[in-house]
């Protein structure tokens, strides 16, 4: 199986090491490519650029099989550069990740690891975005190993359909079970910090506080995380409202054009 390795925390971040390192040494016959933005692009959602030259470096001296790519564009530019330009051959499977803290609920919009799998999705290719719990001092040898496992079990038992993606979130302790669940919608109670500068001028800072996840609804990822259950979503592109659309039907025989 040919695996893509991508993230949003940049070529060389911990949780892509950690997992790289796992998928070489724990999974027999995964050959891994590593393709990833070459600094920090967390919360860049799914932008790609359009309007400058991309630079893919390739990275020599890794210690590790297989080649490795850094990206001056973003997680998705990541995704994308690999799979239509640098890998000889396509990937059986995108992974992005270990990011560094959860993607529930509606982080997945803002998220650069979720984007760079949803663009494999959006290709054809299915895709693992896998997320760890957590702020700082994060160790991810545990969640490495998960995954790994997840993924060395793949060719097993395939997943029937279209192109998955799946959006796993691994609680920072020891997970006590795994849960299939559903995307949770808001976890936050967003605010804008308004201040003053040194020079008199005001400036804004986006912030937000989580809300309590132990109220999440059942069933949910931010459910799951808090019952320190492994997470695993069912991601597509639909965002189609179709129980909205028949009232709309309705609205729309009276506009003029
Ligand atoms: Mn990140």
């Amino acid at each position: 199986m040919r695996v893509l390795l991508t993230n949003d925390d940049g070529f060389g971040a911990d949780g892509l090491m950690a997992l790289w390192h796992e998928l070489q040494s724990h999974a027999k016959g995964i050959a891994v490519a590593v393709c990833a933005p070459e600094r920090e692009r967390s919360a860049i959602g799914h932008a790609i650029t359009l309007h400058k030259p991309l630079h893919a470096n390739p990275v020599e001296d890794t210690g590790m099989a297989g080649p490795a790519w850094s990206v001056s564009g973003t997680p998705a530019d990541s995704t994308k550069i690999a799979v239509l330009a640098l890998m000889e051959k396509r990937p059986d499977l995108v992974i992005s990740g270990i990011n560094r803290g959860a993607n529930v609920g509606i982080d997945v919009l803002y998220s650069g690891t979720v984007s760079a799998a949803l663009e494999a999705q959006v290709m054809g290719i299915p895709a693992i975005a896998v997320s760890l719990q957590g702020e700082r001092n994060l160790d991810y040898r545990a969640a490495a190993t998960f995954t790994a496992d997840l993924v060395a079990r793949l060719p097993e038992a395939p997943l029937p359909g279209r192109p998955y993606l799946l959006n796993v979130n691994i609680p920072a302790r020891a997970p006590a079970g795994v849960a299939i669940t559903r995307l949770g919608l808001r976890c936050y109670d967003d605010k804008v910090v308004r201040r003053r500068d040194p020079r008199g001028r005001t400036y804004y800072w986006l912030a937000g506080d989580r809300r309590d996840p132990a109220r999440a609804e059942e069933g949910t990822d931010i459910w799951a995380l808090a019952r320190g259950l492994v997470s695993i979503t069912p991601l597509r592109f639909a965002l189609t409202d179709d129980e909205l659309a028949p009232a709309l039907e309705a609205w729309a025989a009276e506009l003029r054009c």
